[in-house]
């Protein structure tokens, strides 16, 4: 079973970003810093769904270069597999391209990997898995 987890959303300032959810009523919650991704976050929870706003760290990051190349926008949707290297391993034997080869450890210890617009039909998708319990 897979649900969506979140919503990647690429914004010039997340201060900005901020201040209209923040006027929707709704909270921001669990900003921080990926270095590896380029990337400064920002979490919107949504009942069982997040909203997760991405500003780029640098022009030469993959956040940076979306933003000059297409503006503002959603960048991916994640969709929470429960068992993320078994779905990995049979979307790679039907031969799915993916952005890179191996599962990354992303925010809060959660493990992600991102599937290449060309085999889902021209969206980016992050494939992810909560981190074990009691971890
Ligand atoms: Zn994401």
């Amino acid at each position: 079973m897979a649900t969506i987890d979140h919503l990647g959303i690429a914004v010039k300032s997340l201060a900005e970003a901020r201040s209209f959810y923040r006027r929707m009523g709704l909270e921001i919650v669990g900003e921080e810093t990926v270095e590896h991704e380029g990337v400064r976050l920002a979490m919107v929870p949504l009942g069982e769904s997040r909203i997760e706003l991405l500003e780029a760290l640098a022009a030469d990051t993959p956040i940076g270069r979306f933003l000059a190349k297409r503006g503002e926008g959603l960048h991916h949707v994640a969709l929470r597999v429960d068992d993320l290297n078994a779905t990995v391993e049979k979307l790679k034997k039907a031969g799915t391209k993916f952005i890179s080869d191996e599962i990354k450890v992303g925010a809060g210890g959660h493990l992600y990997v991102f599937v290449h617009p060309s085999s889902t039909g021209g969206v980016l998708l992050e494939l992810c898995e909560d981190p074990p319990q009691g971890v």
